[in-house]
């Protein structure tokens, strides 16, 4: 069958796209302009790569360059490139097709900023749509480098669909043809025009000729010195790699020659844009060779939890032929990887003590990426740890420490790091766990992110000190001689409990709750509370084993914990006494009973609330006596 014109739906996903890009107003719809100049460069970036190679390429000798006209009379902005444009099927699979699901909704949470989605479409692949902010029609007409490929024109509203249909005797790359919208005749001045690119796409390593007027300066600025570069050329080229309109929060210029030659100039944003948890951000690091592109976005360089670091990196010693494939399997890129991943570590901890104000920013928007590498670069944990910040027993809500503030204040011959997970600061502020701890004025971190438990237990020590969580078994805590102490003394000896008789009720009790608890001990930590609950466990805390029963890790279910007993508390000498004179056994069964749920639940584990609340009601009932 010949090929003619023929229609194409949108998949689903663009027609929502679609859909957010025509309706919404936006404060900035000039970024069409770099998008459609990026998808140029990215597409002559690709044929220069090529023609590194053997394979056999259409129209060789064309120039490879960006060309820009304006048809005032037609309403037309036209870009057209050399690169190495598409076939039919790539026309469908580029221009109609998404790989990420998730990623309509993830915009249309980003709708509710104002004005950000101009921004952020790049940023995820979609770039060329944003074309529709200011066009009602568009025509993309491309020809691949394969030799054989056909010419075509694609063709839509932006709306409905689109067709594509072949076209005769058209050069090898990409003619875009953006008829303009009636209120966006602006984008017709060829003085803003100028402007635009200059602002956004200044950088791009081919000509723009502009008007058949060569309109930018052809640069590799990572190439230069440090010294010869000013503030606002560093944030115009962020801007253009990064695909931003902010400015970035820290940047890293760096050259080395031995033992790898190379050049990186690598950015940290202001923003995170997962912050809806919806979609996950590509690397934003481009490797070059010798300002030749080997691969944009590229993914085995950096560890995954680096994605937002943005730039480029430049390599002399890179094979210029490497196949994108064995990329991942390249020694090279592998040490290249790491020295940066040092580097870039080492830039985040400087700013962390040089400006804290800056960094504090930095952990607002980073601390998740921070803390997944904390859990998976085991090679970079000290320094990783080193990044942390946390609420502690000690700061004011809010306010942040690090483990390096903590190890300064704390007692020399501390050698624990302690920390505290719960949902909130004030459920670990009342939690019997801190008792211990503030008797003895000793700092707990408060940790409040479910993440944070594996964060620790990944990490387990720093600076040669272990971290502990505050509701281990094995924890024995110094004494801070005190006015606390005192009372607890004078309490004591109002009411001594024989030891004997002591011992007898923690036999009968741990016999009683042998289903619920593996062993009951006398607590040495707990100042205020009857009773508490211990974690035998030394790799996950009681809080931790919850969050991985809710989501049905099974395999994780918690453990037999320890019941603490504290017996200067009144009421468990009340239970010893009452099981010293075998009176009433039913209530101390009752009261035992109710005393480890209640351990229970302040621990937040799961009891059998109708069997309590039961329980609780003939306790009060028992109380009044008529
Ligand atoms: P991204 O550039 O992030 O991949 P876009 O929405 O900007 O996303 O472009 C989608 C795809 O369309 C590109 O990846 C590329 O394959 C193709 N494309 C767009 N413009 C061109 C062009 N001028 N030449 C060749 N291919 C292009
Ligand atoms: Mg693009």
């Amino acid at each position: 069958m010949p090929d003619a014109l023929k229609k194409y739906e949108y998949q689903t996903e663009i027609k929502k796209i679609l859909d957010i890009v025509i309706h919404s107003i936006y404060s900035n719809t000039d970024i069409f302009i770099r998008e459609l100049i990026s998808n140029a460069s990215d597409a002559l970036e690709k044929l220069r790569y090529i023609s590194l190679t053997d394979e056999p390429i259409v129209d060789k000798d064309l120039p490879l360059e960006i060309r820009i006209s304006i048809e005032k009379e037609a309403g037309n902005l036209v870009i057209e490139d050399t690169g190495v444009g598409m076939t039919k099927e790539e026309l469908i699979e580029n221009l109609g097709t998404i790989a990420h699901s998730g990623t309509a909704e993830f915009l249309k949470q980003l709708q509710k900023q104002p004005g950000k989605t101009a921004e952020v479409i790049g940023q995820f692949g979609l770039g060329f749509y944003s074309v529709f902010m200011v066009s009602d029609h568009v025509k993309v007409i491309t020809r691949s480098y394969k030799p054989g490929a056909k010419g075509y024109i694609w063709e839509s509203d932006g709306a409905s669909g689109y067709t594509i249909a072949p076209e005769e005797g058209i050069k090898r790359g990409t003619r875009i043809v953006v008829h303009v919208k009636e209120d966006k005749k602006d984008y017709l001045d060829e003085e803003k025009i100028k402007s635009i690119i200059q602002e956004y796409s200044n950088f791009v390593s081919f000509p723009i000729y502009l008007s058949g007027k060569k309109i930018n300066t052809i640069q590799a600025i990572w190439l230069r010195r440090p010294q010869e570069i000013s503030e606002e050329e560093y944030t115009e080229f962020y801007k253009f790699i990064a695909r931003m309109d902010s400015e970035p929060l820290f940047r890293l210029h760096t050259s080395s020659d031995a033992p790898i030659q190379l050049h990186a100039l690598l950015y940290i944003p202001k923003e995170n844009y997962e912050i809806f948890g919806l979609t996950r951000m590509e690397p934003g690091v481009h490797l070059y060779c010798n300002k030749i592109l080997i691969e944009s976005r590229v993914k085995d360089l950096l560890p995954d939890y680096l994605r937002f670091v943005k730039g480029v990196v430049d390599s002399e010693d890179l094979p210029l032929n490497i196949s994108r494939e064995t990329l991942q399997d390249n020694l090279l890129i592998k040490k290249i990887g790491k020295h940066l991943t040092k580097k870039i570590l080492e830039t985040l901890k400087t700013q962390k003590k040089e400006n804290p104000e800056k960094y504090r920013e930095f952990w607002n928007a980073f601390s998740t990426f921070i803390k997944e590498g904390a859990t998976t670069d085991f090679e970079n944990r000290e320094d990783l740890a080193e990044l942390l910040l946390f609420e502690s027993s000690k700061t004011k809500p809010g306010e942040l420490t690090s483990f390096d503030e903590y190890i300064a204040q704390a007692p020399e011959d501390q050698k624990e790091i302690y920390y505290l997970t719960g949902m909130s600061r004030e459920e670990l502020e009342n939690s019997p766990y801190m008792e211990s701890f503030k008797a003895a004025d000793i700092e707990v971190f408060y940790l409040t992110n479910p993440i944070d438990d594996f964060v620790m237990t990944s990490i387990r020590e720093y600076k040669e000190k272990n971290l502990v969580s505050a509701d281990n078994a094995n924890i024995k805590l110094p004494k801070k001689p005190g006015e606390g102490e005192k009372k607890e003394v004078e309490k004591e000896t109002e009411s001594p409990i024989d030891e004997k008789e002591l011992k007898n009720f923690i036999k009968w009790l741990s016999k009683h709750l042998k289903d619920r608890i593996e062993d009951v001990k006398i607590s040495e930590r707990l100042v205020d509370s009857p009773a508490i609950l211990v974690n035998p466990d030394d790799m996950m805390t009681v809080h931790m084993q919850k969050i991985l029963e809710q989501a049905g890790q099974t395999l994780y279910t918690s453990g037999k914990k320890i019941l603490e007993i504290n017996p200067k508390h009144e009421l468990i000498q009340k239970m010893v006494r009452l099981k010293k004179e075998g009176k009433n056994e039913d209530l101390l069964t009752m009261l035992a009973d109710q005393i480890t749920d209640n351990a229970f639940i302040m621990a937040g584990l799961e009891t059998d609330k109708s069997a309590m609340i039961r329980r609780i009601n003939t306790i009060m009932n028992s109380v009044i006596k008529e």
